[in-house]
């Protein structure tokens, strides 16, 4: 199976597909962004330690979470500023 990426990691920052094909073309493969580093493609199953969302759009770019990660989701929500994609994406951090 062929799986899409949900993000991809280029000059220190995260961008929706969308956004990365705007800044960095449709064949990302090898591309290299203004670092020098090469437009890295993220798959959802890497654990980050806090929700990402894309860095130019905004938008929410939904991965797995590391134990730090889910810390700061379950206390956003029981502060009530979790946004509805983190509990979309995470109902189980939810009380
Ligand atoms: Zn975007």
């Amino acid at each position: 199976m062929i799986s899409t990426p949900v993000a991809f990691a280029a000059d220190a920052a995260l961008y929706c597909p969308e956004c990365a094909e705007r800044l960095y073309g449709p064949d990302r493969s090898g591309r290299l962004d203004r670092e020098g580093n090469e437009v890295w493609p993220m798959f959802g199953a890497e654990a980050l330690d806090a929700p990402a969302h894309c860095d130019a759009c905004g938008r929410f770019l939904p991965s797995a979470l590391a134990e730090e990660g889910e810390r700061v989701v379950r206390e956003a929500i029981s502060q009530g500023t979790a946004p509805e994609a983190w509990l979309d994406r995470w109902p189980w951090l939810a009380p």
